[in-house]
């Protein structure tokens, strides 16, 4: 198929973009559009073939279900079996915005979308355009990533037409991403409620507004455990990853340097395209032919936002090993290292 391809963000509002996306949605379709964490891939989230599509197009497992995107709080009375009073709470102090609720489903929503699961999971983002489409087409929008299953997520439209051009309807290009990290996602069914993703909203901004929450112990472990399994089916699916083999490297500053830079001597020894990702600050310890630079160490928003375009330029390049600085902390920083851990698939090196 001829994959149609629109701008439309704040300077470019032309409403003719949101009324062909409308239809194609209306229709069954999928319209890729922007939203501030990533760029998702929409289709309605009543319609089961809709939902088939997506999954098609993304080669997704279908055991790993999508999140249901709205544009108002009556989207929940159709979509939910109800909403906690917690869930209310963290709806009044972060929607519109990066975080994604999970509610026990109603009728209305097929199993298609939920992933055979009776639960749905539910984000108003904030982005301009991902509101004026959700608004415009009726459609309450269900949308992954815009990525092809197992790549690193898409921050910008030219990440989604590498991915998806010729296998979906429309990408709206609403330029670049801000966060660049995928939504925190919490699960409201439980007593005490579960993260089941971190995200740009932090755990310590969530106990803020209700009080404990829980981390699903599958986040953070070097090495999954086969016996555990994580409560987002789609955590346990090697993510965000890039071609190469990558590890994150800990240690002190002076040490990661100097492991990393022998590693690094070794590869091009053999002839083998390496490269390096490392804080702003320490781009000058490192003597790889490439080295990147994924932000100042102490501007988390900067790593976040640089990080899924940095593993794709890898790609690009055709990099076979990628060493990574550690990000490791809290706050922001929880989200990135459970990020980076995965594009390492787990591999994780003590200099
Ligand atoms: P993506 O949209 O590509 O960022 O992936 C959506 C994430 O949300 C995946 O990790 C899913 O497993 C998770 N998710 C979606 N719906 C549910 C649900 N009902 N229960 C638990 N996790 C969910
Ligand atoms: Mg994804």
């Amino acid at each position: 198929m001829d994959t149609i391809i629109k701008k439309y963000d704040e300077t470019h509002r032309d409403p003719e973009v949101i009324e062909q996306a409308a239809a194609i949605l209306q229709a069954g379709g999928l319209v890729a559009f922007p939203t501030e964490t990533v760029y998702g891939l929409g289709g309605d989230a009543l319609n089961p073939h809709a939902s088939a599509r997506i999954y098609a197009a993304k080669g997704r497992p279908s055991d790993n279900p999508l999140i249901v995107h709205i544009a108002d709080m009556e989207a929940l009375e159709v979509l939910t079996a109800g909403v906690p009073e917690k869930g209310k709470l963290l709806a009044q102090a972060f929607w519109p915005g990066p975080m994604t609720m999970i509610f026990n489903k109603s009728a209305a929503v097929p199993l298609e979308t939920t992933g055979g699961l009776d639960t749905v999971a539910v984000r108003m983002p904030s982005h301009f355009t991902a509101r004026e489409l959700i608004r415009g087409s009726g459609v309450y929008i269900a949308a992954p990533s815009a990525n092809l299953s197992g790549r690193p997520s898409p921050t910008c439209a030219e990440h989604c037409i590498q991915d998806l051009s010729g296998r979906v309807d429309m990408i709206i290009d609403g330029g670049r991403v801000q966060i660049g990290l995928e939504s925190t996602i919490i699960d409201l069914t439980c007593e005490v409620p579960v993260i089941l993703r971190p995200g740009y909203i932090t755990r310590e901004m969530i106990e803020a507004v209700i009080g404990e929450v829980e981390l699903d112990r599958t986040l953070f472990m070097e090495r999954p455990d086969p016996d555990l399994r994580p409560k987002a089916p789609g955590m346990k699916y090697r993510h965000y990853a890039p071609k190469g083999e990558m590890a994150i490297v800990e240690g002190s500053r002076e040490a990661v340097a100097e492991k990393i830079n022998s590693l690094t001597y070794a590869h091009e020894e053999r002839g083998e395209k390496c490269a390096v990702i490392s804080a702003e600050e320490d781009l000058s310890l490192y003597r790889a032919r490439n080295v990147f630079n994924i932000g100042g160490g102490h501007d988390e928003e900067a790593v976040a936002a640089n990080l899924y375009a940095t593993l794709r330029e890898m790609d690009d390049l055709g990099i076979e090993y990628i060493y990574s600085e550690s990000f490791a902390g809290s706050g922001l920083r929880a989200a990135i290292m459970n990020r980076l851990i995965k594009a390492a698939g787990h591999r994780i090196i003590q200099a």
